[in-house]
């Protein structure tokens, strides 16, 4: 090889999905974007070519033993690829994991936290591990650590108007007359006739928490030892603190009924032992410094100035700026990070990658920039030209002109998607693609349009004094009939107002998001939008045999996979693999259900084709009607039968659109459309938008993206900043003006 070539990633002759055999040259240690409409192949190149080479790679540097016992990584379809460094896949997936996983583990910074503490914090009370609530010696004894707790919900156990002769404790076990009514009423600890609103606050907590005693008392004449406790204290013992699984089905539903999960009541939701929080530094305990916005955390942490504490408050500091660059300074080290939205996800992992050594690594990023406003999309690009500083090679897949523009190299797939894509348009600067007549390079150089005839409202829904999260009690309209846009920088309380407050109480909106629409693994593009019943039936009546045939849960599906047309292989400490079935090589059904055929066409065959080639075959008018909806919203490209796991989030978004698309009079809600959407597609997403507002219905979209933006009837503009810097609405009205609000961030980029 070459000198030369040294410095190049090579691809000779890549075929995955829809590559034309295309070849070419991805510069080491720079920054190359890949661009083009979606389905055109980017991910197929980047993805399912490089990174999965990559991975095969890496398994061939485990022994010959080992590898007996991992599944044979198929080489990607591709002639060669040469010098080719670990990829790691920075990807928009949430971070799962549970109560014990937040953002200060996910990135390391919790550790060194605790390692503060236990440098400077007063009084001095020992090793790191105990200012961690994963580690027995840290955590909050009452709730383990997850700092939540069933609890006995006090207004369903007293009524305070009573007294307890009247019956005051409403707890089953403590009925007038009950055995455990009259110890207490006996007990002469308790005035049986004062009404509990009367009782004393020490009182109240003596019958309700006092511990086990001992007490002699006189029952008809005979005197007897029984044992007194407080009743909720007694409750919790018999109930709470016991396996429920012990108790009857009876009793753990009347139990059920006392009980509700709130903050546990020891550690107040802090999760960590009463020793570890009476340790402070600077007056700030541990559970402080964790809810603090990463913003202010930073200062306060700088201000540490003991000559012990010197390094680890740089590491700490570094660390924490890293989350400050990125545009995360509204979040807080004890975030849970399955709260996380996807691009959130993607960021704080790449902070995590950010603070580690490697050198000479291959990271890929996928649409970085969701999620992000134009305002911090500087602060993206800072990042991966810090990457690339430290010696890696840095790969990204996005739509964003901001970021592209910063490219060292571009290289541009089209020109259109599936079929007609698959080639390299241009591969170069970015100055070369504005000159270049391809779609990309065309749509960068288009002036943004600001919308001169918005429509007028039909109505409005009022949302009211919302507080939630870093709502500070908004009160907004949003108007109907219209296509109304809510904008803002991250963490502003876009979502918090929509999702969490708005949908609350309009709970017949229609929502469509980026989840994934996988209901199980045999789902895919024709089974979710219905066309599949349709196509069994016409395959079972041009056959006359029984429909049930041509399903890949009956007995006409291949028994190998039964029906998935792959087979997954789980690996304990690797991603589970999937592998093509042997059997019926991909194509999911029993030989003979093959030999039926429609117009020509096997059932498998029927499942291969795209949303395209289907609209020129099929003439059923439901399933053209289906068709037409995929195709309106951009999704000509995708094959019928392709599981609906392999979809990304934007593809997802919009087949839900597609199934959802025909009905009317009902209220939009989209959460960030054009996520994987190309500049040139943006133009159909907003089609569709106006044909849903103009026939009647509201639409409402979540979006940082200036084309949407600058198309909307109506803006709500969330600010001012992010988190408890957020949480306003900063703007109300049409494009015309938002570009003269003072006040509005997202104003100053429409200009
Ligand atoms: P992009 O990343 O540019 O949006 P992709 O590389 O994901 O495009 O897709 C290119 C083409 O390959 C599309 O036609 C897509 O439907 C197809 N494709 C992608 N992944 C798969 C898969 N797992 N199985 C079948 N077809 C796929
Ligand atoms: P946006 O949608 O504008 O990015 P969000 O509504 O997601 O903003 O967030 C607004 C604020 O509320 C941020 O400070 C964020 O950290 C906080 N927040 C959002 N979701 C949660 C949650 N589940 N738990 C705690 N705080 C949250
Ligand atoms: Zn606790
Ligand atoms: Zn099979």
């Amino acid at each position: 090889m070459s000198e030369l070539n040294q410095e190049y990633i090579v691809i000779s002759g890549a075929r995955e999905n829809n590559l034309k055999n295309v070849s070419l040259r991805i510069p080491k240690r720079k920054i190359t974007i890949f661009t083009g409409v979606s389905g055109s192949g980017k991910s197929s190149i980047v993805f399912d070519t490089i990174a999965a080479e990559s991975t095969r790679l890496l398994n061939e540097n485990f022994s010959l033993f080992v590898r007996n016992f991992l599944p044979k990584y198929p080489q990607p379809d591709t002639d060669a690829i040469e010098n080719l460094s670990m990829a790691v896949i920075v990807d928009q997936k949430r971070l799962g994991g549970g109560s014990h996983s937040t953002m200060g583990t996910i990135t390391d910074i919790s550790p060194i936290v605790r390692l503060l503490f236990s440098r400077v914090g007063q009084p001095y009370i020992g090793q790191a591990s105990m200012f961690s609530f994963n580690d027995p010696q840290g955590m909050c004894p009452e709730c383990n650590g997850i700092g939540r707790r069933l609890g006995v919900d006090m207004s369903k156990v007293l009524d305070k108007s009573r007294s307890l002769r009247e019956g005051a404790v409403l707890l089953a076990d403590y009925k007038v007359n009950s055995w455990d009514w009259s110890m207490i009423m006996e007990s002469g600890f308790y005035d049986p006739d004062k009404k509990l609103s009367d009782y004393t606050e020490e009182e109240l907590e003596q019958l309700l928490y006092a511990k086990a005693r001992k007490v002699e008392m006189q029952f008809a004449g005979k005197s007897m030892n029984v044992t007194v406790e407080g009743i909720i204290e007694k409750f919790t013992n018999k109930y709470i603190k016991r396996d429920v699984k012990t108790m009857s089905e009876r009793t753990q539903k009347a139990v059920a009924q006392y009980i509700s999960e709130g903050p546990c009541s020891s550690c107040r939701g802090a999760r960590l032992s009463q020793a570890a929080l009476s340790c402070r530094i600077n007056g700030l305990n541990i559970a402080e410094v964790s809810s603090m916005e990463v913003g202010q955390l930073i200062r306060v942490i700088r201000e540490i100035n003991d000559p012990v504490a010197a390094p680890v408050v740089k590491s700490l500091t570094e660390r924490l700026q890293h989350l400050v660059d990125i545009g995360l300074d509204y979040l807080t080290l004890d975030r849970e990070t399955d709260t996380l939205s996807g691009g959130e996800s993607q960021r704080v992992k790449m902070v995590k990658h950010l603070s580690g050594s490697l050198v000479d690594v291959t990271y890929i990023f996928d649409e970085p920039s969701v999620g992000l406003h134009p305002r911090d999309v500087h602060r993206l690009n800072e990042l991966l030209q810090k990457l690339r500083d430290k010696g890696n090679t840095v790969i990204v897949v996005e739509h964003d002109p901001d970021v592209i523009k910063m490219a060292d190299h571009i290289v541009d797939v089209g020109p259109h998607a599936g079929s007609r894509g698959g080639t390299i348009m241009y591969e170069g600067s970015f100055q070369g693609l504005l000159a270049s007549s391809t779609l990309t390079g065309s749509h960068m150089k288009r002036p943004l349009q600001l919308k001169q005839d918005c429509r007028q409202p039909s109505g409005k829904l009022s949302i009211k004094n919302a507080q939630l999260h870093n709502l500070q009690n908004v009160s907004v309209d949003i108007p109907t009939g219209i296509l109304t846009v809510v904008t803002g920088v991250a963490g502003s309380g876009k979502s918090t107002l929509i999702n969490d407050i708005f949908l609350s109480q309009h709970s017949d909106a229609i929502v469509i998001d980026q989840s994934a629409v996988g209901v199980s693994t045999r789902s895919n593009p024709a089974t979710y939008t219905g066309i599949m019943d349709d196509v069994r039936k016409a395959f079972a009546s041009a056959n006359k045999v029984n429909q049930g045939l041509f399903s890949f849960n009956s007995k006409g599906a291949c028994e190998n996979c039964q029906g998935l047309g792959v087979v997954y292989t789980d690996l304990a400490f690797l991603e589970s693999v999937k592998l093509p079935c042997e059997v019926c090589g991909g194509r999911r059904f029993k030989e003979e259900v093959l030999a039926y055929k429609l117009n020509g066409k096997s059932i498998a065959e029927v499942l291969e084709m795209t949303v395209e080639r289907a609209l020129e075959f099929f003439e059923l008018k439901e399933v053209v009607r289906k068709l037409q909806a995929m195709s309106d919203v951009g999704l000509n490209y995708i094959t019928l039968g392709q599981p609906l796991s392999t979809l990304s989030g934007g593809e997802c978004q919009r087949i839900k659109l597609a199934s959802e698309l025909h009905k009317k009079g009902s209220i939009y809600v989209l959460d960030e459309p054009t996520t994987g959407l190309h500049m040139s597609d943006i133009g159909h997403l907003l089609a569709i938008m106006n044909r849903l507002v103009d026939a009647g219905n509201t639409v409402i979209v979540i979006e940082h993206n200036l084309d949407v933006i600058s198309q909307a009837d109506w803006i709500i503009d969330m600010g001012p900043d992010g988190g408890s810097k957020g949480g306003q609405v900063v703007f109300e009205g049409t494009p015309q003006e938002i570009i003269h609000a003072e006040q509005s961030i997202t104003g100053k980029h429409l200009i």
